[in-house]
């Protein structure tokens, strides 16, 4: 019995029981819901890119004394296949999260190792846009946690800045200190989100514009990643965002004070 069932048995009204049980029904369904919701996605996108990529081996096929079309069609057979791996990646990490529990096992976590991961993982996309990513704020920060969801957060924040930036703009990844919070934010100059988007973009699967999409290859499920991350480290994450003037992302996460907290560090 859950720890809910056994309070309302203790409790003098039957009702309370009765009570308790509907609504441990009602957020059964809510999760069955939720789940059927994302296998149902999870398959209309898989099948996206696999029908595109079908469809262009087919039309190659045809084409085969024209070798500049057989070219066009092997190189967005290219692009599809990478669209296709990045969101099999992304889903595996979106059900890793779900299913490991980040602060069972927390170690102190280097920002600016962090950082320099998320930063060189986007390297090669901003040098073929011309793109510069500039690092600063406060050195030598930790927060306490799993050291791959936290680059994970960071990473998808800093590729999507990169993404969604026209040529020769500037990204910039910078960290502030407010009480015992870090603010990790990614400011960039890019395309900008527009109001009406902005409460639903931490949704899974949700993209502001799905057809520009399959041009910068993303799945709609970064930013899903970066919210979950940010409550299973006691974190938020928000957003500031105008339509062609560029968009802040903020990443908080608790401060953690290496030197001070040497025991936590030392746990098995
Ligand atoms: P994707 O992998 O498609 O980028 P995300 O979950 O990371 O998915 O982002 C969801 C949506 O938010 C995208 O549709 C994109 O339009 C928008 N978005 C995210 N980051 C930015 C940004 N830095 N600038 C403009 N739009 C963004």
């Amino acid at each position: 019995a859950s720890p809910r069932l056994v309070t309302a048995r203790v409790a003098p009204l039957g009702a309370r029981l009765v009570l308790a049980l509907v609504e441990d029904r009602t957020r059964e369904r809510r999760v069955e819901e939720v789940r059927r919701d994302f296998v149902a996605n999870v398959s209309h996108e898989l099948k996206t890119p696999v029908g595109a990529i079908r469809l262009l081996a087919e039309t190659m096929g045809d084409a085969a004394d024209d070798p500049e079309a057989v070219k066009r069609f092997a190189d967005r057979m290219v692009t599809e296949s990478d669209r296709l791996t990045k969101l099999v990646q992304q889903i595996i990490e979106l059900s890793r999260l779900q299913a490991d529990d980040p602060l069972e096992k927390p170690v102190p976590v280097h920002l600016d190792d962090v950082i320099e991961t998320a930063v060189d993982t986007s390297s090669i996309d901003a040098a073929a846009k011309g793109i510069s990513i500039l690092v600063g704020g406060v050195p030598d920060l930790q927060v306490f946690g799993n050291e791959r969801q936290v680059t994970a957060a960071i990473s998808n924040l800093v590729s999507n800045a990169v993404s969604y930036s026209e040529s020769d703009a500037t990204v910039l990844v910078t960290t502030r200190v407010d009480d015992a919070m870090i603010d990790i934010s990614v400011v960039d100059q890019g395309i900008g989100i527009p109001a009406e988007d902005l409460d639903r973009i931490f949704e899974r699967f949700y993209r502001v514009d799905p057809a520009r999409h399959r041009s910068t290859g993303g799945t709609g499920l970064g930013l899903s990643i970066v919210k979950h991350v940010a409550a299973t480290h006691g974190g938020e994450v928000r957003v500031w965002s105008a339509e062609g003037q560029g968009s802040t992302f903020t990443l908080t996460l608790p401060q953690h004070f290496g030197a001070e907290r040497k025991n936590e560090e030392d746990r098995p």
